[in-house]
């Protein structure tokens, strides 16, 4: 088969060439046909060199749905042929944390696929755990309205549901982008009373606004945040769902957010960030830090079967399997206001 492989020691770090396919190695293990696939920024980030536990040379990928072609044999909950979406994160249920349900921490798994272990850019991929792992696809809906459950949409829900939310809270979403257009659709779903969009690229802005995201767009381009916070709530936003990952957002994230609320932090940072204590003190915030705990995915994909949510208008590009390559350059380059691709295999 065909297959995406990371090589650290490369100059262009990933290339497409054959490899066997992947066969069962535990009772607990499923092979998917991938069916569609998306680049993750995550994906980017280890080729980039900023996650210490990639391994080299193992194929990319832990976005995508499939068909299951192969089950170990105490694999109960589902049978070959059926179509399924996969969670970011291979977990055991077993652990001290997945009994917690803080499976992004699971001794057995966690975020594997696509980083420790091969992933999904490749025509087959072995998935650990499979009966904790996988998520139906519900009949009436497509393997493309289903792509995300597993990684971007479980990360806005995870953000929605770090942050507690109460009937009516204003939450304010930092990063317009895919993950947190999925948090302004999770936070509303779970009661959010308004919803304010805060980006610098007013085509993602503009784009939560076609989808009618948020109640709220601001760019911070184009006005004061906090005295536009200030404007339009009473406090400051009872809670504030950081997705953008900056220097400049990380502080703005608990500058908005009202005394004793929440801060929810679901961004990957490049680099460390302050907490000026000094400045902050007295406002009592609670801040929370992840790494999705993706145990929602059934939970998600029926919402999607209901017409809750539909994350399909973030796909912008889609590219045929044989082309990833000319894929991650796009996705890299930032062209075209890309938000998200769907590769087809
Ligand atoms: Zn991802
Ligand atoms: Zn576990």
């Amino acid at each position: 088969m065909k297959a995406l492989i990371y090589n650290k020691n490369s100059k262009a770090k990933i290339t497409l060439k054959e490899k066997s396919e992947p066969k069962i190695l535990s009772d607990t293990d499923a092979i998917i046909k991938v069916t569609l696939s998306s680049i993750c920024t995550s994906d980017l980030h280890i080729i980039d060199g900023f996650v210490p536990k990639a391994k080299n040379n193992i194929v990319l990928g832990h976005e995508f749905v499939g068909t299951i072609e192969k089950l170990g044999k105490n694999v109960k909950n589902f049978k070959i042929g059926e179509r399924v979406s996969v969670n970011c994160e291979t977990f055991c249920n077993k652990c001290f944390f997945c009994k917690k349900g803080y499976i992004n921490n699971c001794t057995n798994g966690g975020w594997n696929l696509g980083c420790t272990i091969d992933g999904c850019q490749a025509q087959y991929v072995r998935v650990p755990y499979a009966n904790n792992t996988l998520t139906k696809i519900s009949n009436n809906i497509t393997d493309k309205n289903a792509l995300f459950v597993g990684d971007i949409l479980s990360s806005g829900y995870f953000g929605a549901k770090m942050c507690e939310i109460k009937k009516n809270d204003t939450i304010a979403i930092i990063g317009a982008g895919p993950v947190g257009m999925c948090a302004m659709m999770c936070a509303k779903i779970l009661g959010a009373g308004k919803i304010i969009a805060i980006d610098i690229n007013q085509n993602r802005l503009d784009i939560a606004k076609k989808q009618n995201l948020a109640d709220f767009y601001l760019n911070p381009n184009k006005c004061n945040i906090e005295n536009e916070i200030n404007k339009n709530t009473k406090y400051g936003a009872d809670k504030v769902i950081e997705a953008a990952g900056a220097k400049s957002t990380f502080e703005l994230a608990w500058k908005i957010a009202r005394p004793n609320g929440i801060v929810g932090i679901i961004a990957m940072y490049e680099e460390n960030q302050i907490l000026p204590l000094p400045q902050m003190y007295g406002k009592n915030l609670t801040f929370k830090t992840g790494g999705v705990d993706a145990i929602h995915c059934k939970e998600l994909m029926d919402l999607i079967s209901k017409g809750k949510i539909n994350t399909d208008f973030l796909i912008t590009h889609s590219f045929k399997f044989k082309d990833i390559i000319k894929a991650y350059e796009f996705f890299k380059s930032n062209k075209d206001n890309c938000l998200k691709i769907m590769i087809e295999y």
